[in-house]
């Protein structure tokens, strides 16, 4: 699967974004730099929600102790 604006291959962590913004039972389309655009927000903030979830205990990321791989993404947006 690969993000329909960027061609970046999705990971877990885009997976969980995309579906947690957009829709729980949505068919993952986009990465996390290209999500957080479509909502207009920067990446910082993004990353922010994602540790928050990843806290919350949330299922659709992995849990806490993961590295975060989503940090290697660059930021698209200016904040
Ligand atoms: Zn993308």
């Amino acid at each position: 699967m690969t993000c329909e604006v960027c061609g970046k291959t999705l990971d877990t962590w885009d997976a969980g974004f995309y579906k947690k913004l957009v829709n729980r039972s949505a068919e993952p389309r986009r990465c996390i730099s290209c999500t957080a655009a479509y909502f207009r927000m920067g990446m910082e903030t993004a990353r922010k929600m994602i540790r928050n979830y990843q806290r919350t205990g949330c299922t659709l990321f992995p849990s806490e102790g993961e590295p975060p791989v989503f940090s290697e993404t660059p930021d698209k947006t200016a904040e």
